[in-house]
């Protein structure tokens, strides 16, 4: 084991996204790489916008991923009296101050800031506060911030894993705030106290925190701690290069599990988001990424989400699953759909499973396979208008269709091979190519006009259903006869 600590720590203020996965994903790769301890944290000290359930969304979404965690999750709400304390150290060392401005006074100074058309930074009005003049605000009942001093001059450097050296100038900082009126500390403020007294070792996250950090190596260096070493992972765009949202389909994991994609795929899919074993390899295992893995690969460049790749790695997925595997994934979404009902006998799941088996082919998510095995457990299939026109229309099929039943009902066994050899045989006899045999056939038993092989669909319906539904396609073309 070695001393390697990362954390993953989202906000409960939604559900999670797939760039909060993918940065879990590279913690949790990184970690098990070296060997070392992989922490959850839970940043809920934005009362007002962290909520319960979001938290156990968050959760389930991670363990779904199956990204295990050692320790945690702890709870940053839980830890005020750490940050308080560590915040009074500051406070007693002069390394923090308290602020009494009121809101109105700050407000002025930003809004002149903006009309000369500068950055505002904190002047530093109480700095340096008399002991007089900080009992007159007390007497007044002004509430007070807590502020970080800051150096003016000189630059912070951020030793980025990923990004090299990144340097901010001090000049750019003010006196920022790390706890709030209410008490509360920040985010800057906690999440550093919490790496500093968690042992974390390295802080992997995306990179819009990248602006954040030298204001956490200050709150670092001020707490006199030993600062962890940083790696920002870059963004996730959409294909136009905006920022992925909604518009642009599926974005939490929630989502990605309600249209179908395993969780394999996914995090398959999300670990070249950035980053890539080299040899152009795509389909990996964790295993396999777990033993590439390191941050020197990760790009420095944003990634480009693409739709169309995730959906056909998770197709690779759903035809790589072991056959129990996939049937207990699918099982929810042949529910929703109203397919199959709670419990199913072992017969009713042995036939689930063959039913999987010959539609998985072409199925990029378990809602698509969930489509292609409708006709399967549907009552009443509904045919596809084109597919009418095509094959049901043509002159004589209802007397084919007729010819078909008649002899299909001594076929015996009612099994792929002799039902295929029925078929070769009838095409011999009406001198029909057996794809004029094939089309309206397909119709009649699925309503549409592609699928799995057609003796395979015959097998698993059996002889009673087929020609019950050759029989229905009868009535159907019989009925709309010369009609458009
Ligand atoms: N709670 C922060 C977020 O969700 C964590 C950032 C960090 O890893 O420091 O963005």
């Amino acid at each position: 084991m070695s001393n390697v600590r990362v954390r993953f720590a989202p906000s409960p203020t939604g559900e999670l996204h797939i760039g909060g996965a993918r940065t879990a994903l590279f913690n949790f790769l990184y970690v098990r790489s070296v060997g070392g301890t992989f922490i959850l944290r839970i940043d809920d000290t934005d009362l007002e916008r962290s909520r319960a359930d979001y938290t156990d969304k968050l959760i389930a979404s991670l363990r779904w991923l199956g990204f295990d965690w050692d320790e945690g999750p702890y709870y940053q709400s839980k830890r005020l009296m750490e940050y308080t304390s560590e915040a009074e150290r500051l406070l007693a060392d002069n390394k923090a101050y308290r602020c009494y401005c009121s809101i109105e006074d700050l407000a002025k100074g930003r809004d002149a800031a903006h009309k000369e058309n500068r950055a505002y930074q904190y002047p530093g009005k109480c700095r340096d506060l008399a002991s007089e003049a900080e009992k007159a605000y007390l007497k007044e009942g002004r509430e007070a911030v807590i502020r970080l001093r800051t150096p003016d001059h000189g630059s912070t450097v951020v030793d980025d894993q990923i990004r090299g050296e990144v340097s901010f100038d001090n000049e750019m900082l003010d006196d920022f705030i790390i706890v709030k009126s209410n008490g509360q500390p920040t985010y800057n403020f906690a999440s550093v106290v919490d790496d500093l007294q968690m042992g974390i070792t390295d802080v992997i996250r995306a990179e819009e925190h990248l602006s954040n950090t030298p204001r956490q190596l200050l709150c670092a260096l001020a707490l006199g701690y030993k600062l962890p070493r940083f790696a920002h992972v870059p963004m996730i765009l959409a294909p136009d290069r905006s920022k992925l949202s909604k518009r642009h389909g599926a974005t939490s994991v929630e989502e990605f599990y309600n249209e179908g994609y395993l969780p394999e795929a996914l995090v398959n899919y999300m670990a070249l988001l950035g980053w890539s074993p080299g040899e152009d390899r795509e389909i990996l295992t964790l295993e396999e990424m777990i033993d590439s893995f390191s941050l020197q690969r990760v790009n420095k460049t944003a990634a480009i989400y693409d739709v169309t790749k995730l959906a056909w790695m998770n197709g690779h997925y759903i035809r790589e699953y072991k056959p129990d595997k996939l049937a207990e994934a699918s099982l929810p979404f042949f529910k929703r759909r109203g397919l199959l009902r709670e419990e199913l006998s072992d017969p009713e799941y042995d036939y689930f499973k063959r039913v999987l088996k010959a539609v998985r082919e072409r199925a990029r998510t378990l809602v698509e396979l969930a489509d292609a095995a409708e006709y399967f457990y549907l009552e009443q299939v509904e045919y596809d208008v084109k597919g009418v026109k095509k094959a049901f229309k043509k002159e004589g099929t209802a007397e084919l269709l007729r010819t078909m039943i008649e002899e299909l009902r001594a076929v015996e066994p009612f099994d792929r091979e002799t039902t295929e050899a029925f078929y070769q045989d009838l095409g011999e006899k009406t001198g029909l190519s057996i794809g004029r045999l094939i089309q309206p056939t397909r119709l009649a038993i699925t309503g549409r006009m592609g699928g799995p092989g057609l003796f395979e669909i015959i097998e698993l319906l059996g002889k009673e259903k087929t020609i019950a539904r050759l029989e229905k396609a009868i009535d159907y073309i019989d009925r709309y006869q010369g009609s458009d």
